[in-house]
């Protein structure tokens, strides 16, 4: 497993190849590996988005770009798509918020922007002593939206994976 991993890497920088980061969430419906295996990078889905968020990353596949809006599972980009990209059996998204230290309410400043923009009421905040009430995220309840993303004036909201999050705890 680790040799081919080398191999693959190693393939990839004699070819001037560039790799995906693993951790840029996908489209809806799409995973790393079915990117990686059948996105042609034609493109196709990027004017299909109405909320004009995606965009192709630096090897030519498509990437979300939450900060400039969220997704409304429309399901426009795995119609626009040629090639066996999505799978709309599966679950949208694998990835979930993640609120950072940057948090205006965690720095003392009162801000529950990311709580109202949430769709699925997954950012409730609770109260403490001695400041004003902090974002909790029931992940359970996040679809990945990224409705949250866009909302935060401190820019505290991104978007992981649980496997990463997992792996760097
Ligand atoms: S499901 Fe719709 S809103 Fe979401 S990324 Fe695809 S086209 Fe855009
Ligand atoms: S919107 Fe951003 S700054 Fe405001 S409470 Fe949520 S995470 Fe914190
Ligand atoms: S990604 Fe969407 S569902 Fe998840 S917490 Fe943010 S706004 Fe709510």
């Amino acid at each position: 497993m680790e040799r081919s991993v080398i191999d693959r890497g190693r393939r990839n920088f004699l070819t001037g190849r560039r790799l995906s980061r693993p951790d840029r969430p996908r489209p809806p419906w799409a995973r790393a590996a079915s990117v990686a295996a059948a996105c042609t990078g034609c493109g196709a889905c990027v004017p299909a988005c109405p909320q004009g968020i995606i965009a192709l990353d630096e090897t030519g596949r498509p990437a979300l770009d939450f900060s400039r809006n969220d997704c409304s599972f429309c399901g426009a980009c795995a119609e626009a798509c040629p090639e066996p990209v999505f799978d709309r059996a599966i679950p949208a998204f694998e990835h979930r918020a993640v609120i950072g230290a940057d948090c205006f309410a965690r720095r003392g400043i009162v801000c529950q922007s990311c709580g109202d923009a949430c769709p699925e009421s997954a950012i409730r905040f609770k109260a403490r002593l001695g400041g004003p009430v902090l974002p909790e995220l029931a992940t359970d309840r996040c679809s990945g939206c990224g409705a949250c993303v866009a909302a935060c004036p401190a820019q505290a909201v991104t978007v992981s994976m649980p496997a990463l999050e997992a792996a760097h705890a």
